[in-house]
């Protein structure tokens, strides 16, 4: 039985924090999927919103259920619906697209012109039931832990990055240890790379990309890029790099420190205004590609092929709480002292 109301996570008012509040269940419409959720993840888009930042002012419309990372299963299936069963385990894209535009029709939603996110332009996951297009549920496949399937929308940010560029025998460079540059030099070192080196200021975070599989951490309060490249033998320069940080220091870091001809995925939402040396950028014939979300969908097919291969993300949870103490989880992701936060919706 579905009820009418649910307990749901809402930004109820233009400042900081959250409310647990009683709201009504979406009710499911054509074309839709109800998900009961199981299991979300805090996104640091959803740090932002608590902590009421400028983009957050600038970005979100309050009232609204706010969070886009999750793991469910199916509820309810509107009317139009077919090939989906209740009771199926599913995550789901956090981007609706409109189906419509150039980059949809060739099976790039990524780049959709009018895209909605889920918990940050509609109604999202932090709360009982979530209600999204049937074309964006991603059917999980069995045997796969929930607590891993909670944060596959960050996964898919890492693995979407990470498998940019051909990084078999290649010397790849992660700037930024936050849980998706963790994931992404974990990818990279399972995906064949060389010497996976992680760059951050923060020992704890650096900590988990070893356990992810890092070569080498590179904590730049006190340690020395150019001494760990030497340890390493790395001589003309990194051959693929991963922005993860959003610093514009990190990115020039980044670029010095390629080789010539070297490829790098940015990932890292930079201030604005964040210069760099162009001519980095043109004597060193890079490529650079900005990342936005995961591909629609082989993204998420590729990813969820590895877990299911042994691919092991669990070194990246770092704490888990009920929905219901969400503020201590909101407080661990704020304290920099966090990889993956989950927060069980199932009482
Ligand atoms: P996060 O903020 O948790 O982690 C960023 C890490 O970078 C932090 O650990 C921080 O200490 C580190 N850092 C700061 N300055 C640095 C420097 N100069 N050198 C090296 N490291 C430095 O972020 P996250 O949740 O892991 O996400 C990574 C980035 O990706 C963020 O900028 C986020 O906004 C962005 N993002 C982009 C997309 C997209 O679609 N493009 C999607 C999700 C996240
Ligand atoms: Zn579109």
């Amino acid at each position: 039985m579905i009820p009418d109301l649910m307990d749901a996570l809402v930004k109820t008012k233009a400042a900081p924090g959250l409310t647990l509040k009683k709201v009504p269940v979406p009710r499911v419409g054509i074309g839709e999927i109800l998900i009961k959720i199981h299991k979300t993840a805090i996104c640091g888009t959803d740090v932002h919103i608590y902590n009421w930042d400028p983009w957050a002012e600038a970005h979100i419309h309050p009232e609204m259920v706010i969070g886009h990372e999750y793991v469910g299963e199916i509820a309810a299936i509107g009317p139009g619906v077919t090939g989906y069963e209740i009771g199926q385990i599913v995550s789901g894209e956090g981007h609706i697209v409109c189906g419509r535009c150039r980059n949809c029709r060739a099976g790039n939603g990524q780049w959709c012109k009018h895209t909605k996110g889920v918990g940050v332009d509609r109604d999202g996951a932090f709360a009982e039931y979530l209600c999204i297009p049937a074309t964006n549920i991603i059917v999980i496949p069995e045997g796969i832990d929930e607590d891993v399937v909670s944060f596959f929308d960050a996964y898919g940010n890492a693995f979407h990055t990470a498998t940019m560029f051909d990084v078999i025998g290649e010397d790849v460079l992660v700037t930024g240890a936050g849980p998706i540059g963790v994931m992404a030099a974990g990818i990279c070192a399972h995906n064949g790379a060389k010497h996976v080196v992680v760059t951050d200021m923060n020992d704890y975070r650096l900590d988990l990309a070893r356990k992810m599989g890092a070569t080498a951490t590179v904590n730049l309060k006190y340690q020395d890029l150019d001494e760990t490249m030497k340890e390493l033998g790395i001589i003309e320069g990194f051959d693929v790099a991963c922005e993860m940080s959003g610093s514009g220091a990190a990115l020039n870091q980044m670029l010095k420190h390629m080789r010539n001809g070297g490829k790098a995925a940015l990932l890292g939402i930079s201030g604005p205004g964040t210069v760099i040396d162009w001519n980095d950028v043109i004597f060193k014939g890079l490529t650079l590609q900005g990342i936005y979300g995961r591909k629609m969908y082989e993204t998420w097919y590729k990813m969820m092929s590895m877990v299911e291969a042994g691919f092991d993300l669990h070194p990246v949870i770092t704490h888990r709480f009920p929905y219901t103490d969400f503020e201590k989880g909101f407080e661990a992701m704020n304290s920099g002292q966090s990889g993956k936060v989950i927060l069980s919706w199932e009482k």
